[in-house]
């Protein structure tokens, strides 16, 4: 299951969370609790020590087509999005 950072919601798959992920406004930022002019900005610099960040700079990444992502910081994220937002199954039980 992939969890969504912003409502706890689960998924079946990365690309429905995805999907799921837009309907977010992106400038607030759950684990901080603040709005920020450049969210994308803001999840990167956090997202080089706090992981969470990360996950939120991943999937915020993805919705700004034009948004030229630090490449080896997305490929970091990308792979921590896949590991952490897959929820443990047996955490449930
Ligand atoms: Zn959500
Ligand atoms: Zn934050």
């Amino acid at each position: 299951m992939y969890v969504c950072p912003f409502c706890n919601r689960e998924f079946d798959t990365l690309m429905y969370l995805k999907k799921h992920f837009k309907r977010h406004n992106i400038s607030f930022c759950p684990y901080c609790k603040k709005y920020y002019k450049k969210p994308l900005e803001h999840y990167a610099k956090k997202g080089t020590r706090d992981e969470r960040h990360l996950i939120l700079y991943y999937l915020s990444t993805n919705l700004y087509k034009n948004h030229k992502p630090n490449s080896k910081l997305f490929k970091k994220a990308s792979d921590i999005t896949k590991e952490l937002v897959l929820k443990d199954e047996e955490d449930r039980n």
